[in-house]
């Protein structure tokens, strides 16, 4: 079983729901059972040794912790949304890091958290209800149907936007690519599956970015493959800059950048599947207030 290999090699993460509880005190417990530091990137995110298993412990059934990877803890970390904003996660389920966003914002402001399958908005509530959180509106539909300039989303300043993608930053899948199963006409799948969720990937970006006040949009995948990653980011540059958009680097002490296909990409965070144990995508917009009308 991959998914074993994978549980023995990586790091266990797991992040403190401080809406109910403080990241000393979940030192305090965890440290009974195993070595625990503090994640240097991410402030609310634990490391445990590879192997640590908490998925039965009384503070993750109820709620306190949450089991989440260092990449996707990173996530609204970057989108540094305040207490009090009101924010869209526009592909939320199964909600982890729209209750994270909650914790960071001190449970104030709104979250508006949109998810368009059926069985994964069930998943979605289970995951809010056990967060304590009370400031998250569940909207079930498509984020592209959301009118960015209707009045109920005047005064969203912030979109975390984590939408499908391949998957293929995880170790599992990696290493279902070496099983002989694995034929030039998955191959030819792939790439045919790439491409549809590329577009939707920049569709959706394009989307974030035109909330009228909307000034920080965090893009991420959990993929390997430039094209759900950097050229996705690229596509919508010209309309960003229109808008008066820039990429910021999202967490700039982080030495793994975006690769080097357009200019800016240095703004751009990415976790390497090997060295850094999964790989993972995160790209940061800010509004700059200033409209770029260099261009004729
Ligand atoms: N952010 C989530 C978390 O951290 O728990 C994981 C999100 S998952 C990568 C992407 C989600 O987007 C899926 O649940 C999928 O059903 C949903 N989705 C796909 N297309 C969508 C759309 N057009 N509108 C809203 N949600 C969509």
């Amino acid at each position: 079983d991959l998914s074993q290999l994978n549980g023995h090699i990586k790091p266990r993460y797991v992040r403190v729901n401080t809406l109910k509880m403080d990241v000393d005190s979940a030192v305090q417990e965890l440290e009974k059972l195993y070595k625990v530091e503090k994640d240097e990137t991410v402030p609310d995110l634990l490391v445990m040794p590879p192997g640590s298993d908490l998925h039965a412990h009384p503070l993750v059934m109820n709620g306190r912790l949450f089991l989440q990877g260092k990449g996707s803890s990173m996530v609204a970390a970057a989108l540094q949304a305040e207490a009090g904003w009101e924010v869209i996660d526009a592909c939320s389920a199964p909600g982890n890091k729209t209750v994270h966003l909650a914790s960071l914002m001190k449970g104030q402001g709104k979250i508006i958290a949109c998810e368009l399958n059926e069985e994964r908005v069930k998943r979605l509530e289970q995951t809010i209800k056990l967060s304590g959180a009370t400031n998250i509106e569940v909207f079930h539909g498509d984020f592209l149907s959301l009118n960015p300039t209707d009045p109920s989303f005047a005064k969203v300043r912030a979109i975390l936007l984590d939408p499908s993608c391949s998957g293929s930053g995880t170790i599992t899948d990696r290493l279902d690519h070496l099983l002989p199963s694995h034929s030039t006409d998955n191959t030819n799948y792939d790439s045919i599956r790439l491409h549809k969720l590329a577009v939707f990937q920049k569709k959706a970006l394009a989307h974030a970015l035109s909330f009228p006040q909307v000034e920080r949009v965090v893009y991420s995948t959990c993929s390997i493959h430039q094209i759900e990653n950097e050229d996705v980011v690229s596509s919508v540059l010209p309309l960003a800059s229109s808008l008066g958009f820039e990429l910021s680097t999202p967490f700039p002490q982080w030495q793994r950048r975006g690769l080097s296909v357009f200019t800016g990409s240095e703004h751009l965070l990415r976790m390497d599947p090997v060295e850094d144990k999964e790989g993972f995508f995160i790209a940061l917009f800010t509004k700059t207030n200033k409209i770029d009308n260099s261009k004729p």
